[in-house]
């Protein structure tokens, strides 16, 4: 089977990341898309989050339609509350979720004919670099990234860890063409999706549901009522 997985805030979960993994399960012939919110991300704790159940419930309002997407329990608070448990240790050592971590422990569930792709936006892909062993993460996984307009081939390649990052002389080429197509490097394959037209972002929606305004244009209508009834960023 060819397994998505998608991480991230979902703060609150919204089209933008619909069309994403639509596209990647469409385009891939995905047969699972699994929806992993973070409990504490690496890269995103300047500002408190949503308490974990409030964006895991989102994400089952907004896949509930879609048998192919799972939301998923893999970076829950109760994995390392588990995993403490299983160790002996009284208190679970909640520590930032990395998507290698993440990655190696869902493998650990494969069968031997199964395949696993990444699925990332490109700002976040931006900064993939700085991911928690990243060259570890090419290994383990496909990507499959989200384009933006304006970004070009030679971007995502640019993006690439140091020794994966192919010589400048080999993408100077590449800074005219669009992000599209199959980066395949020795040690990285990346898939780009093209633009999906999605303009919505999670802080946007925030900043509007505080406003006290609609939020359909931007979410699943189910997603924008559990975020009334709740009282959400507020
Ligand atoms: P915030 O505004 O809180 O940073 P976000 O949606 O960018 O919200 P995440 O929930 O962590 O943050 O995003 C999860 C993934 O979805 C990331 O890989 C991100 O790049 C991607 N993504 C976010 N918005 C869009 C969009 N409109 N179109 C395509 N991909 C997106």
């Amino acid at each position: 089977m060819n397994i998505g997985l998608f991480g991230g805030t979902f703060d609150p979960v919204h089209r933008g990341h619909m069309a994403l993994a639509r596209a990647a399960l469409e385009q891939y012939k995905l047969h699972r898309v699994l929806f992993v919110p973070a409990n504490i991300p690496p890269h995103k704790q300047q500002r408190p989050l949503l308490p974990f159940v409030h964006r895991f419930a989102m994400l089952v309002l907004a896949t509930a339609e879609e048998k192919a997407f799972v939301p998923s329990l893999l970076e829950a608070p109760e994995e390392a509350a588990g995993a403490a448990r299983k160790a002996g240790q009284e208190k679970p050592n909640y520590t930032p979720n990395y998507t290698i971590d993440t990655v190696r422990r869902l493998k650990r569930s494969f069968k031997a004919a199964d395949k696993l792709f990444l699925l990332v936006g490109m700002d976040a892909f931006a900064d993939i670099a700085k991911w928690h062993q990243a060259e570890a993460l090419f290994r383990e996984c496909e990507f499959v990234v989200a384009s933006r307009p304006g970004y070009s081939l030679a971007d995502v390649a640019n993006a690439l860890p140091e020794s994966l990052r192919p010589h400048p002389e080999v993408t100077r080429p590449f800074h005219k063409q669009k992000a599209t197509g199959d980066l395949v490097l020795k040690g990285a394959t990346i898939h780009l999706l093209e633009d999906l037209h999605q303009p919505a972002s999670a802080t946007a929606i925030r900043e509007a549901a505080a406003a006290g305004k609609a939020l359909g244009r931007f979410v699943d209508a189910a997603v924008g009522e559990y975020i009334k009834k709740m009282g959400l960023y507020k």
